[in-house]
């Protein structure tokens, strides 16, 4: 592969590049990237920090991605341009019954 750094990784739902509607793009600085699909690069900058973001499409429209919070515990990534609840708008009891629905990482 390459060697380009990039400072964020985000994951764009499949469905949405291929509905042929450009759609938002956030950036964690609350900036946001129009994107038009279909997209040419697998990156893009965002015009307020100029973040370097790397777009990784995901099939169809998964709605959340489970990753690492800063607290090292699991917690949901909402999926862009999906058209699911983004994820700090589901309960509490939604979002643990699929955290639960991983592996726990214990121990060392
Ligand atoms: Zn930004």
């Amino acid at each position: 592969m390459s060697d380009v750094k990039y400072d964020l990784y985000t994951f764009v739902a499949g469905a949405a590049m291929e509905s042929g509607k450009p759609f938002q793009l956030k950036c964690n600085c609350g900036g946001t990237v129009t994107i038009l699909p279909p997209m040419q690069e697998k990156s893009v900058y965002c015009p307020s920090c100029e973040a370097h973001i790397k777009v990784l499409c995901l099939e169809g429209d998964p709605g959340y991605v489970i990753g690492l919070g800063a607290d090292g515990k699991p917690m949901l990534i909402d999926v862009q341009g999906s058209k699911k609840t983004p994820s700090h708008l589901l309960s509490e009891e939604a979002r643990k019954a699929m955290l639960a629905n991983i592996p726990e990482h214990k121990g060392k």
